[in-house]
């Protein structure tokens, strides 16, 4: 079964706001590192990686249902921020965007009667709820332990632990 165009056309877009997600966690990861936050820069390096792999999972499965994937330009990203606070406030406001992105696909995969698109986008549902659980205990403990000092230098440390970037 062949996929309808209009859900071509919204995984096509999918790609471009999983891209556009690595280019703004690059934007954060670099600005952490400029202010010497190096853990929670690899972090965010590593979630960059992981929003490169989620455009590469839709772009691999378009062309398994013998679509054609047609890039768009990715708007330029932030580049500056107040405090982590923000970078980790930010960061949740966009994965609730990508979340209910995701559940917009869903939707046309339901009204196309897609089973098999469905099933591919459970994936994506999931993963969602991972993503945003994390960066939502993230930040409530940013909040927690305020913006410096001992605190931030711990929750850096911690969240270096990711690692691997
Ligand atoms: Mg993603």
């Amino acid at each position: 079964m062949v996929l309808s165009k209009k859900l071509q056309a919204a995984l096509n877009d999918q790609i471009n706001k999983e891209m556009a997600s690595a280019y703004l966690y690059f934007s954060m990861a670099s600005w952490l590192h400029d202010q010497n936050l190096d853990g929670m820069a690899s972090w965010m390096n590593a979630q960059a990686i992981e929003e490169m792999g989620h455009a590469k999972k839709i772009y691999s499965y378009v062309y398994e249902r013998g679509g054609r994937v047609i890039l768009d330009a990715i708007d330029k990203p932030k580049s500056d921020w107040k405090n982590a606070v923000e970078v980790f406030t930010d960061t949740l406001a966009h994965e609730q965007l990508v979340t209910k992105s995701i559940h917009a696909l869903l939707d046309l995969a339901i009204k196309d009667n897609d089973h098999a698109a469905k099933v591919f986008l459970n994936w994506f549902i999931e993963e969602q709820v991972e993503e945003e659980a994390s960066v939502e205990s993230i930040l409530d403990r940013l909040k927690l332990v305020g913006d410096k000092g001992v605190g931030l230098f711990m929750m850096d440390r911690h969240l270096g632990e990711r690692g691997g970037h």
